[in-house]
């Protein structure tokens, strides 16, 4: 699932686009203040950006420019949204290194062919799929994030990377032994009670927020699914 961030500060706008876009399937961040609008592109890494040019703060000719001169996040693919139309107010806006322009009043339509075609050339970071959801958990392996809901989840890296591996395979189930090779490597000397451990923790964190989704599968291993009729115990 790709990340789409709108730069607007048009309330009206946002929503709209929002709606638009999250029907299409993407995730939407919409970012108001111009002035938060570069930091918030480097923690999040969106795939595209669409940008208005007239923000109150600060122009998005200017936001571009910054974005541009940034290495991490300068290949961004940005669409420039604007009520003018003039020529050379493109160009400018072409200039400041936006890779696309819309005009306002835009065409819904429109709007969504162009952030298709712009996800094409999305950098490599956006390359594979940024989100793991499973049923109210997300997993941001990009922010290396766990949100619940609304609520984010504190992980080590090993329970990370443990709720990674079955939430891309629900309902498969993993044993302890391709738990270990796959989360620990190879060559780390660790006993298969170790998964465990990290699996009574996983569990504890996730179900903070919700029910247990974890299965434990006697003499099998672990799964992650909804099936409520199996036997839940650690
Ligand atoms: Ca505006």
């Amino acid at each position: 699932m790709s990340l789409i961030m709108v730069i607007e500060d048009e309330e009206s706008i946002g929503i709209l686009l929002k709606y638009n876009l999250e029907k299409e399937g993407y995730k939407v961040e919409i970012i108001d203040n111009g002035l938060k609008a570069v930091s918030e592109v480097e923690r999040l890494k969106p795939s595209v950006i669409i940008l208005d040019w007239m923000l109150p703060e600060i122009s998005g000719v200017e936001i571009c420019k910054l974005i541009r001169s940034k290495p991490d996040i300068k290949s961004i693919p940005i669409i420039m949204l604007t009520a003018k139309s003039q020529e050379e107010d493109k160009i400018k806006g072409l200039e400041s290194g936006a890779d696309d322009y819309v005009t306002k009043p835009f065409s819904i339509p429109e709007l969504m062919a162009r952030v298709k075609t712009n996800l094409r050339r999305a950098p490599i970071f956006e390359e594979k799929e940024r989100f793991i959801i499973f049923k109210d958990i997300s997993i941001d392996l990009v922010e290396k994030k766990v949100k619940r809901g609304e609520n984010y989840i504190h992980l080590s890296p090993t329970e990370f990377r443990l709720l990674k591996m079955l939430a891309k395979e629900p309902g498969k189930v993993f044993s302890r032994e391709v738990l270990l090779k796959s989360v620990w490597g190879e060559n780390i000397f660790v006993e298969s009670r170790t998964v465990d451990v990290h699996i009574r923790r996983l569990r504890s964190s996730l179900n903070k927020f919700g029910a247990d989704y974890i299965r434990t599968v006697r003499a099998g291993g672990y799964s992650i699914d909804d099936k409520e009729d199996l036997e839940n115990n650690d």
